[in-house]
């Protein structure tokens, strides 16, 4: 099975394409134009595999696109590359609409060129399938989960300008009768996350015994997921998903943002012990306008119909990643230095 993934040097992306190369046998074709945001690096291991082709390329970039399609021939799409933090969408909101929305009607458009014109055999089983997120489905208040059928109300340029591109997506299923699948999951966790996240920032904040900051009172809640559950996710979606749905992806893990700083800080201590608890250092800073309040995700969907379920508890995968960020320090600081990562973003004042 060839299979032609957008944005795989990202920190998701960089997932699927290790596991559909590694665990799943499968060959990938990587599209992505490397931004700030790629972690090139997370790819060591298959790049000088057999079963794996990089393309620098833009998504924007018509031709670029095409000549993809045409030389590779794959069987299947999976759409990640975006831009993916919602800080630098309330700084700069065009970079989203370019990438998010009009990439993804290039990238729509191609992938209906390249599949009229296959053999039926090979039409049946192609699958174009966008990666988005729980976010366009808005905040929600104390109880309730996001289920599929929750209405779209995005309040992020990040969370509209994704919620835009799902709407194209079922536009040209609607219209084109391209086969198509949609997947809106909630935030990731793990190896590999570009520095200017949460999780990271966290870890390298504490490391480095400056403040780490928490926007607002910390009581924002989100629904967490190991990012190599999400890879195995995509995979059961990609190929067992049913033309035309979307399915929830999330690991019922809901964290207040305090308790995710605190857990991180904790296991901090126990793996890299200093003479002060690390939680010493939160400190709270100015919120983000417009926060959403909370995100949970009711993933029975995709359990009951594909069988598929997280495998990683939430406990595990703070474990896993911290050990990670540890054995990768000067990596990640290095990233950190070069792009000024940790900075204050997102309020909204450059716009
Ligand atoms: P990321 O920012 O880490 O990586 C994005 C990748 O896309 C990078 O490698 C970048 O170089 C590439 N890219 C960006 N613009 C491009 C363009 N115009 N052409 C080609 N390549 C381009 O993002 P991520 O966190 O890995 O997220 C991947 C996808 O998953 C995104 O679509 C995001 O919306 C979605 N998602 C992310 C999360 C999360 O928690 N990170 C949760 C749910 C959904």
């Amino acid at each position: 099975m060839k299979i032609l993934i957008t944005g795989g040097s990202g920190f998701i992306g960089s997932a699927v394409v290790r596991h559909f190369v590694g665990d799943k046998d499968a060959f990938v074709v990587n599209l992505d134009c490397l931004t700030y945001a790629a972690v090139p690096d997370a790819l060591a291991d298959v790049e000088n595999t057999s079963r794996y082709a990089m393309i620098k390329g833009n998504i924007c970039d018509r031709a670029a696109v095409r000549r993809a399609f045409a030389q590779h021939q794959p069987d299947k799409v999976v759409h990640l590359a975006a831009e993916s933090h919602v800080d630098r969408s309330i700084d700069g909101p065009e970079a989203f609409v370019q990438t998010n929305v009009r990439g993804t009607s290039i990238l729509l458009e191609e992938a209906t060129r390249y599949f009229s014109g296959l053999p039926k055999a090979r039409r049946e089983g192609f699958r174009f399938h966008h990666v988005s997120t729980d976010e366009v489905f808005g905040s929600l208040g104390p109880t309730g989960l996001f289920s599929e059928e929750s209405p779209y109300d995005p309040r992020s340029p990040y969370a509209a300008s994704k919620a835009s591109a799902d709407h194209l997506v079922r536009a040209w299923h609607h219209t084109y009768g391209l086969p198509v699948v949609i997947s809106n999951c909630s935030n990731n966790f793990g190896p590999w996350q570009y520095p200017e996240k949460l999780m990271p920032i966290v870890i390298l904040k504490a490391l480095s015994g400056e403040p780490i900051p928490i926007y607002g009172d910390g009581m924002n809640i989100r629904d967490w997921l190991y990012v190599e559950d999400h890879a195995d996710a995509l995979f059961t979606v990609l190929t067992e998903g049913r033309t035309g749905e979307s399915y929830n992806i999330g690991g019922s893990n809901e964290r207040a943002n305090i308790d995710v700083v605190q857990a991180l800080c904790t296991e901090l201590d126990r793996q890299s012990p200093q003479q002060k608890a690390y939680a010493d250092l939160i400190t709270f800073v100015e919120d983000r306008p417009g926060h959403d309040q909370r995100y949970a995700i009711d993933a029975s969907k995709i359990q009951r119909e594909l069988g598929w379920k997280a495998k990683t508890s939430f406990e595990a995968g703070i474990k896993q990643t911290v050990r990670w960020y540890l054995e990768h320090l000067e990596w990640c600081r290095a990233l950190a230095l070069r792009d000024q990562a940790g900075r204050r973003l997102g309020l909204g004042r450059g716009a």
